[in-house]
């Protein structure tokens, strides 16, 4: 939208009211003329009915005089009141606009019949005898004046010619009329022009206009005046100030001259405001300057540790080779002569069991508990080295699980077979129990198979000699999930390292290692094979009463009953 100037709108508004106050003060001053000139008017015609009147009065005391001769005889001349009042106005009227005469509705001569006004203010003095003048602005002669009545009262000298008995001759040889006293007996009719007083209401009025536009203009030009010296030119300048700013110039100065107060705070409010900016902008430089070498500071740091990260990466990967290097030295080196140690450990002892049958030495006995020795450590220690290199598999990436149909039944079995031995030559009693109703699961059976014997394995291995291993597996009510749970009455673990246990290389204390064997690897493993098939697995455990892990496969990995036939 187009913004409009403060000065026009100042301008705009100060002619509509301009005009709207001219127009009303002329129609104000019009009315108010009319109504003077009214006024003035009807003091005239009110004058001239009294000269009338006093004309007529005076006629009537003289009678007496004007018809007594000189010889004091009765001598009517003729100059009765009527006569001479209505001549008086005659010549009154005379060569001029103005009009003084009698009326009356039984005229004794024609010219005194009343007009159409006349007749209007006679009846109006017949019906109510409290009016005695009427006037208005009428019709006369063709043009509009102003007409005045005023009406005659029948008084006792009237009676003597204009009394009773009606129809009487009267002393000017007219019949009487029968008028009685206090009546009305027609009116004086004054008329009076009306072009002088209009043109004095028109030059009056064009007086009043001329004087009310010179003290308007006078008045607009100094409020106008004092608005563009006090307002207008300083916020002009403001403007003008702002218009350097968006220009991107802060040494802007409004100097106040001239402004009125309020103005006048705002340009010093508007010249703070500069003078801040300029700090701030300044400022700003300085501030950009420190940040940039900040920035520059921090780069150099960032390409010495990149630069750092990279040899670190290239050492990693210098270490990563030769971890691969190791695993496969491992994997060649150490297991394959285990197997072979356990192989040959199994017959050794298988030797030894029948050379005790046939002859029972303590010789033999010795040797055979010898090479159970050697089968208990080989068999830890390929367990030990079978969980290195699953975790360094699942570290590199490289476990792969499978989603086949697993009888648990069978795998508990494994389990079973692996961990019973070391469990009683451990004194512990280990036993398996796989619920009639388990189902079959999907799932990876080596893995699970893993898993199980890790934690048998460890529960058996921290339960001390006397104690008891249950491997359950069941099918729970409710939720159809399958639980494979190993419990031991062994020597539990406290609260606080619940948690920690599945992470790598982290055994509850140290003299852990030494006392029971193992790294720190089975329970990461535990917790990785079952993540990766979609098992969960929780432990209850209480420190010297023992613990139970359970995993829990979820109804989803269920294989229905029918699942088989479908399948076939
Ligand atoms: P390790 O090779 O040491 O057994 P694990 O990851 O299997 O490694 O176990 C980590 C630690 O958890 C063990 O060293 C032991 O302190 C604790 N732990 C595991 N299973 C049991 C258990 N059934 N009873 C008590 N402690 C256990």
């Amino acid at each position: 939208m187009k913004r409009v100037s403060l000065k026009r709108i100042y301008l705009a508004t100060l002619t509509a009211v301009f005009l709207v106050t001219f127009a009303l003060f002329v129609a104000f001053d019009y009315v108010s003329q009319q109504n003077q000139a009214e006024e003035a008017l009807l003091e005239e015609a009110r004058t001239f009915a009294r000269e009338m009147d006093a004309v007529w009065q005076f006629m009537d005391n003289q009678q007496k005089v004007i018809n007594t001769s000189s010889d004091g005889d009765y001598d009517f001349k003729g100059l009765h009141c009527s006569i001479v009042g209505k001549s008086v106005g005659a010549i009154f009227s005379y060569n001029n606009d103005y009009t003084i005469r009698y009326t009356n509705f039984e005229p004794r001569s024609y010219q005194d019949r009343p007009d159409a006004f006349e007749a209007e203010a006679l009846t109006a003095f017949n019906e109510d005898s409290s009016v005695t003048e009427y006037y208005g602005v009428a019709e006369f002669a063709g043009e509009e004046r102003f007409r005045y009545l005023q009406a005659l009262e029948v008084d006792r000298s009237c009676l003597e010619c204009h009394g009773g008995p009606v129809g009487e001759i009267d002393i000017t040889g007219h019949p009487k009329e029968g008028w009685t006293l206090d009546s009305v007996g027609g009116a004086i009719s004054i008329v009076i022009p009306l072009d002088q007083q209009r043109e004095a209401v028109i030059g009056n009025l064009m007086l009043d206009a001329g004087f009310f536009l010179a003290l308007t203009l006078v008045i607009g030009t100094v409020v106008y005046w004092v608005t563009r010296s006090f307002v207008l030119r300083p916020l002009e300048r403001m403007s003008d100030a702002f218009g350097k700013m968006g220009e991107r110039s802060l040494e802007v100065f409004v100097h106040e001259g001239g402004a009125s107060r309020e103005v006048a705070d705002l340009i010093a409010g508007f010249n703070d405001m500069a003078e801040e900016l300029r700090g701030v902008y300044e400022n700003l430089e300085d501030q950009v300057a420190d940040r940039t070498r900040d920035l520059k500071a921090a780069n150099a740091e960032l390409e010495r540790q990149r630069d750092s990260l990279e040899r670190l990466s290239a050492e990693l990967a210098k270490e990563s080779e030769l971890k691969s290097d190791l695993l496969s030295m491992v994997n060649h080196e150490m297991r394959t002569p285990l197997t072979t140690v356990i192989a040959l450990a199994h017959m050794a002892i298988e030797d030894c069991d029948k050379r005790l049958e046939v002859s029972p030495t303590p010789e033999e006995e010795e040797s055979r508990a010898a090479w159970s020795e050697v089968l208990s450590s080989s068999r830890n220690l390929l367990g030990m080295i079978n969980n290195m290199l699953d975790v360094a598999r699942s570290d590199a990436g490289m476990t792969t699980v499978a989603s086949e149909l697993m009888d648990l039944g069978d795998v508990a079995l494994a389990v079973s077979n692996t961990v019973k031995p070391i469990a009683k030559r451990s004194g512990v009693d280990f036993r398996t129990h796989v619920a009639a109703d388990v189902p079959l699961v999907l799932g990876d059976f080596e893995k699970t198979g893993r898993l199980l014997e890790n934690l048998a394995g460890n529960a058996v291995k921290f339960t001390p000699e006397g104690g008891a291993v249950r491997l359950g597996i069941t099918l729970e009510e409710g939720t159809g999930d399958v639980l494979m749970s190993v419990a031991d009455n062994g020597i539990g673990i406290a609260p606080e390292d619940q948690h920690r246990i599945f992470e790598k290389f982290v055994q509850v204390d140290i003299s852990s290692r030494r006392r029971y064997g193992g790294n720190g690897l089975g329970l990461a493993l535990v917790k990785d094979y079952a993540e990766a098939q979609g098992f969960d697995v929780a432990l209850e455990s209480e420190l010297g009463r023992g613990s139970t892990f359970t995993v829990r496969i979820p109804r989803d990995l269920v294989v229905e009953d029918d699942y088989e036939g479908a399948i076939s």
